[in-house]
Order: C-alpha cells, then structure tokens, then sequence
C-alpha cells in the first residue's frame, strides 16, 4: 500500500525478500500496488503490506486511507493477512501526532495511539526484540527511526534487548495479535529475519489453506542471512537464537 510514498530504508525490500522466498519453493507469488485513488478491493488479497514515511507523506495519504476503512475491516475479516512497518503501524491506531505537534486522526482499529518525542527527540537506531509470534519465538533485529511514540499497545509484538520499541524506554516492541503485525523494524525487516519471512508467508497462505503450517514449508538456505544476525547479536552482547 502507497508503495510510491511509504517506503522508508527500503522497506519494499520486504516484498522481495517475499517474492524469492516463495519462488525458491515454487510457491506463485503476485506483487500488486495500491497508491492514492487506485480502486482495489484491499479483502481479495493474501497480504496487506504498509511501510514507513516522513510525517509529510502520511499527512497526504490519510484521506484515501480512511476511505478504505471498512474494506480493509474486510480483509482482516476475511484473514488477509497484514504487515505494518513504522508509519503504516502507526496509522492503524487511534492517532498520530506528527512532529509539528498536529493530531493526525487514523483507522482506529487498535486503541493504540502516538504522541510526539518531546522537543523532536527520535528512537533511532539498531535494534533487537525478543519475538512471541503464535507458536514461534524468534529474535528479530531491525533499524528503527521514529518521532512517534507509540503507547496503549495492549499486545505487543515483543521485548527489548536492544534499542527503544514503541517509545522511548517502552520495554516492549510493536503489535501482534494474530492477524496484524506492527512493527518499526525497518532494516528492511526480512532480509535479516527470515523466519519473519516465512512466517508471513505461512500466514498469508491459510487464507486460502487454514491448515498450512510454518513446517510444511520447504527449507532454504540462510546461512548469510544468519550470519548477519549473528554479527548483530554479538555487537550488542546478545545471545542468538538458539
Ligand atoms: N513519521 C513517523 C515518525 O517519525 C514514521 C517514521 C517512519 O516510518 N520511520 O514517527
């Protein structure tokens, strides 16, 4: 969604980190764009995907978004699946408060909700959280940069090991309740945590196969992948996983 507006570091590296993973096991993967004004039906697809932006581009994008409020209700509904990095986190609470101190009114699916740092103070930096996502527990390691200050988050994604989360000093990271993840892990996310990777995958396809599971899908080799992970954990002085 507003690929050509959301995508802060990368963040559509997700999509193709999604696209060769499924093609790698022969899974069809179609890559679609929704931008402003485009008519789409948001329930008709597997995964929903939402990066971050500047405050600038999330102000312009709020009108469209809002009026695709009841058939992104829908999808969720339906179980499409939704990935929220940052900005497109954020705009699925109650609201946001940009930098210049104006309140931003979003979906208000969640009752989560996004101050303002005080005097433009940022989390910025790496990042690391300790992940329970249903039966996997994961760490996860990303990039994070934002103003907002994410509070009232009632399920969080996960802890923190390294870095600030939802605010500064907030313990916790992100949203996940089983049907939409929220997270401000850019990095992109995936390339460096592809058990995410195949997580979102997993959940994307029991749309249509509810049964699908993490395990049935076919193994592929990350070994870059975890070594990247491995550098990070031993700058910061953290255990891998195991
Ligand atoms: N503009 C938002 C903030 O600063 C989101 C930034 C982002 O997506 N990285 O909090």
């Amino acid at each position: 969604m507003y690929h050509d507006i959301m995508d802060l570091y990368g963040d559509k590296g997700n999509m193709l980190v999604l696209s060769k993973r499924c093609k790698d096991r022969g899974i069809p993967f179609e890559l679609d764009t929704c931008g402003i004004g485009e008519e789409k039906d948001l329930s008709s697809y597997d995964l929903l995907f939402f990066g971050g932006g500047a405050d600038k581009e999330q102000l312009s994008l709020i009108p469209d978004l809002l009026s695709r409020k009841e058939n992104i209700a829908k999808a969720i509904d339906e179980k499409t699946f939704v990935l929220l990095i940052c900005g497109g986190y954020q705009m699925f609470g109650k609201y946001y408060v940009a930098a210049d101190g104006s309140k931003i009114e979003c979906l208000g699916f969640y009752d989560y909700r996004t101050e303002t740092g005080a005097e433009g103070s940022r989390c910025i930096g790496n990042i690391v959280i300790d992940a329970q996502l249903d039966d996997l527990h994961t760490k996860m390691v990303g990039f994070e940069n934002h103003g907002g200050q994410t509070v009232g988050v009632d399920h969080p994604l996960g802890k923190v090991l390294y870095g600030c989360g939802n605010s500064f000093d907030a313990g916790w990271e992100g949203f996940y309740d089983g049907k939409v993840l929220g997270t401000y892990l850019h990095g992109p996310l995936l390339p460096k945590n592809p058990k995410i990777a195949d997580f979102v995958i997993t959940k994307a396809l029991q749309k249509k196969d509810p049964g699908f599971q993490m395990s049935d899908l076919q193994p592929l080799d990350d070994t870059l992948e975890n070594s990247a992970r491995e550098a990070l954990f031993k700058r910061f002085e953290i255990e891998g996983d195991k």
